[in-house]
């Protein structure tokens, strides 16, 4: 396989203006009009290139990641991420697809938590819990574009949001920044969150891209998975975490050696029926002391399918990752092309701290102070196998 062991590029950025839609030989970024919001706010989308040929298309409205390229074993590009044509699909009824999710990430239980000795309830979304940030989330906000250009590892887009003091529920204006870098040397994208607030509050981003490794045909239960972690974080029927740290040992969540997606999905297993598949938090890094206090990135998980060669490699800086084997996509959606998603058509693999976490104090901590910068680093990278 040609994927690097080691982690990969944590160095800080010098950015250098470039004249855009100027392919050279460190890639190329250019721009285009994506359409208007119901609100009217124009919608733009950003095209990265690198010289490999990986080609990345995010817009604006979410920061959504709207396409991403990566080549078969033979050589062949195809669109790896499932999604619409069309800023419209992604504003009726998108299941998030490729967007950014904040401010927290997953569920909260009833959407309510307390912090230095203040209570507060979010707005909910998915039965009697928040989901994603509430209902507007940060996949449904215009983002601002920073800066748009040539970087030293390759094409950049920098998109900005602030989000207000009280929006959705959460307290405290959060500035939030992610950073998009196609990287020139491999066909990988890494996406970088910071963030600061004014007022304790807490925070959790991630990116919820469903990838179809064979350009959107069929399902994903043949591809194989590996996800570095001994334990899971179990859930009830809403999938609230209950607090457990469960051995994945002899579970159908034990992905420390390659297995089929599909070969235990089906097990007469409560959470696997909580989940209607796989649609949970797997502990892959060590807990950390504080926000912001240890920052490295690691293998988290890794994707084979047999078919096209295609491999996904996960990395992040992040202490858990939500695997979903896309058990809510039902064929109602009118995809890309026109083709439509069925059941577990696509995968997310969402790098994140865990579901909840304001209401177990025993899982890694998500609060951020004024004075405080949340850090967070994903890499997802395509390669052959
Ligand atoms: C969650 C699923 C949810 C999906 C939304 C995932 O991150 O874990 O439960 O249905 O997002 O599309």
């Amino acid at each position: 396989m040609k994927l690097p062991a080691a982690t990969l590029g944590m160095a800080a950025l010098a950015v250098a203006e470039v004249a855009m839609s100027n392919p050279s030989a460190t890639g190329s970024i250019s721009r285009a009009p994506f359409g208007v919001t119901p609100q009217g706010v124009p919608v733009e989308i950003y095209t990265l290139r690198n010289p490999l040929g990986m080609e990345v298309r995010i817009a604006t409205y979410g920061g959504t990641v709207v396409s991403l390229t990566a080549p078969d074993r033979e050589g062949h590009f195809t669109d790896v991420v499932l999604g619409f044509d069309s800023l419209d699909g992604y504003v009726k009824a998108s299941p998030y697809f490729g967007a950014i999710i904040g401010r927290y990430g997953n569920r909260i239980a009833h959407g309510r938590f307390s912090l230095e000795g203040h209570s507060y309830q979010l707005a909910t979304n998915n039965g009697p819990n928040s989901l994603h940030g509430g209902k507007v989330g940060f996949d449904k906000v215009v983002w601002t574009v920073a800066h748009s250009g040539l970087g030293s590892l390759g094409p950049q887009l920098i998109l900005t949001y602030l989000s207000r003091d009280g929006e959705e529920g959460y307290p405290g204006n959060l500035s939030v920044t992610t950073t998009y870098t196609l990287l020139n040397d491999k066909n990988a994208l890494q996406i970088e969150y910071s963030a600061s607030t004014d007022k304790t509050t807490i925070v959790n981003l991630t990116h919820h891209s469903y990838f179809n490794l064979r350009g959107g045909e069929g399902d994903v239960l043949g591809y194989s998975l590996q996800i570095h972690a001994d334990y899971f974080t179990p859930v009830d029927a809403t999938l609230i975490p209950t607090g457990e740290r469960r051995s994945v040992a002899g579970t159908p969540f034990d992905f420390r050696l390659l297995r089929f997606i599909g070969s235990r999905i089906g097990s007469a297993d409560e959470q696997l029926k909580f989940g209607r598949g796989y649609d949970h938090n797997w502990i892959t890094g060590v807990p950390r002391a504080g926000m912001g206090v240890r920052h490295y990135v690691r293998v988290n998980a890794t994707v084979l399918d047999p078919v096209s060669g295609r491999v996904l490699q996960v990395s992040s800086s992040e202490p858990g990752l939500q695997f979903y084997s896309g058990n809510f996509l039902d064929g109602s959606l009118k995809g890309k092309g026109g083709r439509t998603y069925g059941f577990r058509s696509g995968f997310c693999l969402e790098p994140q701290h865990f579901p909840d976490s304001p209401n177990h104090p025993n899982f890694p901590s998500t609060v951020l102070k004024p004075g405080e910068t949340y850090r967070s680093t994903l890499i997802y990278q395509l390669a052959v196998n």
